[in-house]
């Protein structure tokens, strides 16, 4: 199985699984990328796959039903038009053309409902986990977010990370600012910007860099928590309280 990157919007990846002749898309926000790709390689698509209802995630699955109906897996917990295969904690998805199987993890907290895909050493999550961030917190609460990305972080840490934004510099100037003296943030600067400046994508990524570089899942770190504490202005009783104030700083970096 290869996996592709098609970009979409101003920063999005829809993710396309392929072997054979047979394809797979993960979060197809438009239908346009995947058509041409699809066309272009001569690619019949078996499945759909969705992490969250954001219309940037989901916007092209009508189009693309229409060229061929194909099985929509996707959360359960959300009302999104299309999906047949409704899925949730624990659920397995077989995509046999591409001979993997897929477990699917319920990890709330970008949205009520949003869920993730692991198989292959291949990790879908959506707008959960990020290059050195996460997800803003549009309907869960930061104790959902922080144990969502503390099982994701329970994954071996050959995991490869294919989330759904190309924000790894930014998230990367927020991690820094959380921890100035830390030199794995800095490799990863300069990794990545090299990356940025050849037109290549810096996502997937391996789940072990992000233990050394994303401050969401340091939060047991005294330099961590010492910067959320200043930021906050009070003592931060709990890793889930550090988590929130790191969270409520960035949305303000
Ligand atoms: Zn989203």
């Amino acid at each position: 199985m290869t996996i592709i990157p098609l970009p979409a919007f101003r920063d999005n990846y829809i993710w396309l699984l392929r072997a054979g002749t047979c394809a797979v898309v993960v979060d197809p926000g438009e239908a346009a990328p995947v058509l041409r790709y699809l066309a272009d390689e001569g690619l019949t698509l078996a499945a759909i796959l969705i992490t969250h209802h954001h219309p940037d995630h989901v916007g092209g699955v009508a189009e693309l039903l229409a060229q061929a109906p194909v099985p929509v897996h996707g959360p359960a917990l959300e009302a999104i038009a299309g999906i047949d295969h409704p899925v949730g904690e624990g659920d397995v998805v077989c995509l046999p053309g591409l001979g993997v199987e897929l477990r699917v993890f319920d990890i709330p907290g970008h949205t009520a409902g949003h869920v993730g895909y692991y198989g292959d050493s291949a990790l879908f999550c959506g707008d959960t986990l990020f290059a050195a961030g996460c997800g803003r917190l549009f309907e869960g609460t930061p104790a959902q977010m922080f144990d969502s990305l503390q099982k994701l972080a329970a994954l071996p840490g050959d995991t490869r990370v294919y989330c759904t934004h190309e924000y790894t510099l930014s998230n990367l100037a927020f991690a820094a600012a959380v921890e100035p003296a830390n030199g794995a943030i800095s490799e990863r600067i300069a990794a990545s910007e090299a990356m940025r400046a050849a037109n290549q994508p810096t996502v997937p990524f391996p789940l072990s860099g992000e233990m050394l570089t994303n401050p969401f899942l340091r939060v047991h770190e005294p330099a961590v928590i010492y910067q959320a504490e200043t930021q906050a202005g009070r003592g931060l009783a709990s890793p889930v309280e550090v988590f929130a104030a790191l969270r409520e700083w960035k949305n303000r970096f």
